[in-house]
């Protein structure tokens, strides 16, 4: 009897067997609706058998094929696999996390018209009668085909084995599906001839970096490494062009912040007759499915996405591109915790495609398989508009200068010129452990969280405490709770202070704050640009958003406010990832014909990030964190893991972590096992947190150990505790 193997959405690490009833024939990649408990859910078919190892009357059978989706093709079960393997996540979850919600959904999905499929390009000029004659399923389909467009239920009409047929001609690109569309009519499947709207000549060093890759034959990873404005985006579009032209998909994968309506429009008004389709969370549930079903349907020839489009079916994938490669929103920090842009590389070497790697700070994990040879180096050295000069980068040193809220006198006269010239500044905060809070100046009583470990952060345009980790709020007290003195000051600075500060300092400003609470609501960020591009804006205030790639061409000055908790924080990437935002703040600097200044205020003006950033070498700034993390044993020369507890209960946590770790002990492989830790935010929300870090030179040995590791730790009592496995965590 025939037999499916099938991926549902709960924590088992196992498939679950199903029989086919007569009349029902799926094929691997289909998803099913199946009983499970007394529900019924929908699963995806990872595998067909012909028998299976339960016992005939306990094994249940599919109920119903939900819809007419063609089925998941096998490369992305391939790249399914790897990552439930990878990342230790239970292979039914990994496989519907990848899904849009729709299609984990036992709804039908409805469309105005139902899924029609058609020959492609290629399979016009197939010969028939040159067709290996034993396929004749697929032969008949073919025929069928030639006399044009046919539904899904036309097509199964020709034979009991239509769906297996269906799946190897999608495959092969011979059939292509067409989804039901709103807009432009299909063009079905292969096109040569793309209309480009080439706005410049490359550089040499642009050239050189497309030739290496549009030369490279099968797989090849590259890490573009430019700074900013020196034409990375041009080298995509480039690159883009090439592919499109050899009838291939391209996967474009950028940063959660990066993804507006602009870029969108910027790649679409560069291929006006490609269609491009974008993914992410942002997107209502529908629009996302049917963008997916394009992607995979081959309509759609560009795909453009946060981190979770890295699982989109792309038939006629040639290239994937991971801009800004080191940004941290590629790493998923919940349910399946992946790295997009590892699993990106990973699709590519298992497809045999080239990916490039842009980045103007490479993470350091990438800039050190550049220099093993393991990734191929591309570099561009300078800005591509010769007028665009890089910005001039001054330290301002704080401990021998006068502040007010935080801001020199140096800074407010430097933004009292650019007012007085009509051009635009940009103050910048990093808001890592810096946010205010509420101090009493006589008993020295702090603003603390009531259900964490962190302190409530002062909000004043509402007068509230809130804290950024659990969200609890409560009024700002009059006095203070634990002496009642009524003098409560604010120490450290925030965005709202700065504000309020530079508004004081000088009235006839126009000031915009852009941070987390000013663009909560949707749609508030993108008016935001729009005025700042108006230039209805002269003085621009805020946090990490404002560093990523926009382009304000009147910014002239950057203000850097509060940099130095990052060079003594306890995660070892703070200093890496403060290097990345400045530079990137940098960036933002003198990108027109107007050259730029940037102001950093630090108490530690010859520290080597500072001077690597005036003299804007990162190669510099990479070599000396690379001896730091060698000495230290560090990523990127150790793969490491992360094994987190969390429960109301302190004990329960230690308990549990505490078996944990003398379970590895006895497991005696050569692995590095540290300890049992608080996590860097211990208490959160009215939880504990702890953790183990497990480390290893070598990513097998580790993958050898967590394989053995695993299995103990599911059996582990953990009631009333939660706990995770973090692969190459970013976040400790
Ligand atoms: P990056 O992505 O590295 O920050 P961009 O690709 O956005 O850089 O290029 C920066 C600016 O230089 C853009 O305004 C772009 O139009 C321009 N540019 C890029 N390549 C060239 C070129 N070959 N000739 C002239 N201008 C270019
Ligand atoms: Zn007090
Ligand atoms: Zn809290």
């Amino acid at each position: 009897m025939p037999i499916v193997r099938v991926a549902l959405d709960v924590p088992l690490s196992t498939l679950f067997d199903y029989v086919l009833a007569d009349g029902i024939s799926v094929v691997a990649g289909q998803r099913v609706l199946v009983p499970f408990g007394r529900k019924q859910v929908v699963g995806v078919v990872m595998e067909c058998a012909a028998d299976s190892g339960l016992s005939a009357e306990r094994i249940k059978s599919v109920v119903r094929v939900p819809d007419e989706i063609p089925p998941l093709p096998d490369e992305l079960l391939t790249l399914l696999r790897f990552c439930s393997d990878y990342y230790h996540h239970p292979q039914g979850m990994t496989a519907l996390s990848a899904l849009p919600s729709r299609l984990r959904s036992s709804e039908p999905i409805t469309f105005r018209k139902a899924l029609q499929y058609a020959l492609s390009a290629s399979g016009r000029a197939l010969k028939l009668d040159e067709f290996p004659k034993r396929k004749v399923v697929q032969q008949r389909m073919l025929t069928a085909l030639q006399t044009g467009v046919l539904s899904a239920a036309q097509l199964r009409a020709l034979s009991p084995s239509a769906p297996a047929a269906l799946k190897a001609l999608l495959e092969a690109g011979w059939v292509v599906a067409l989804s039901p569309s709103p807009s432009p009519a299909c063009r079905g499947g292969e096109l040569e001839r793309h209309a480009f709207n080439n706005a410049h000549t490359l550089t040499t060093e642009q050239q050189r970096a497309v030739d290496a890759v549009t030369q490279s034959a099968g797989y090849g990873c590259f890490l573009l490494h430019g700074i900013t404005g020196s034409g990375k985006t041009e080298i995509y579009v480039h690159l883009m062009y090439e592919m499109l032209q050899r009838g291939g998909q391209i996967l474009l994968l950028v940063p959660e912040i990066n993804l507006t309506p602009q870029l969108e429009n910027y790649f679409r008004s560069r291929f006006p007759d490609a269609e491009l389709v974008s993914l992410h969370s942002g997107l209502a549930d529908g629009e996302r499915t049917l963008n997916w079903l394009r992607a995979q349907s081959g309509q759609a020839r560009i795909v453009l996405g946060t981190r979770l489009a890295v699982f989109t079916p792309l038939p006629q994938l040639a290239l994937i591109i991971v801009d800004e490669e080191h940004d941290a929103s590629f790493k998923q920090q919940d349910g399946l915790r992946y790295s997009a842009r590892d699993v990106a590389i990973f699709r590519a070497n298992q497809r045999g495609l080239p990916i490039v790697l842009g980045s103007a700070t490479p993470s350091l994990e990438s800039y050190y398989n550049a220099q093993s040879g393991r990734y191929k180096l591309l570099r561009l050295t300078a800005r591509a508009l010769a007028a665009a000069k890089l910005p001039e980068v001054r330290c301002i040193n704080t401990s021998n200068t006068f502040m007010q809220h935080g801001i020199s006198e140096p800074l407010l006269a430097a933004l009292e010129q650019r007012l007085q010239r009509g051009e635009q500044s940009l103050v910048f905060i990093n808001r890592r452990g810096y946010a205010p809070v509420l101090m009493c100046t006589a008993c020295g009583w702090l603003s603390d969280c009531k259900n964490c470990a962190g302190k409530l952060v002062l909000h004043l345009k509402d007068r509230r405490l809130r804290c950024h980790h659990c969200g609890h709020q409560e009024r700002v007290p009059h006095a203070c709770p634990g002496c009642g003195n009524a003098d409560l000051q604010p120490v450290g600075i925030g965005t709202q202070r700065v504000e309020s500060a530079l508004q004081e300092r000088f009235p006839g400003a126009r000031i915009l704050r852009v941070d987390r609470d000013s663009t909560r609501n949707k749609g508030a960020w993108n008016a935001m640009r729009q005025r700042i591009h108006d230039e209805a804006v002269d003085i621009l205030v805020g946090t990490q958003m404002l560093a990523k790639g926009h382009d304000f061409p009147n910014l002239t000055l950057v203000g850097v406010l509060n940099p130095d908790s990052a060079l003594y924080s306890s995660d070892f990437r703070a200093s890496e990832k403060l290097f990345a935002q400045l530079a990137q703040v940098a960036g933002r600097a003198g990108r027109a014909d107007k050259p730029g200044v940037v102001l950093i205020q630090t108490t530690f003006p010859d520290h080597p990030l500072f001077r690597a950033l005036r003299e804007h070498d990162y190669d510099a700034w990479a070599q000396t964190l690379l001896a730091e993390r060698q000495s230290a044993g560090f990523p990127p020369f150790v793969y490491q893991v992360l094994l987190r507890a969390e429960a109301k209960q302190e004990s329960e946590v230690y308990a549990f972590l505490q078996k944990a770790r003398a379970a590895a002990v006895a497991l005696a492989l050569p692995v590095e096992l540290y300890g049992v830790v608080p996590a860097a935010m211990p208490r959160r929300a009215n939880h504990f947190l702890a953790q183990i870090l497990v480390q290893h030179e070598s990513r097998k040995l580790l993958q050898q150990f967590l394989r053995a590791w695993k299995p103990v730790l599911d059996a582990l009592p953990a009631q009333k505790l939660r706990w995770s496995l973090d692969i190459d965590p970013l976040e400790f």
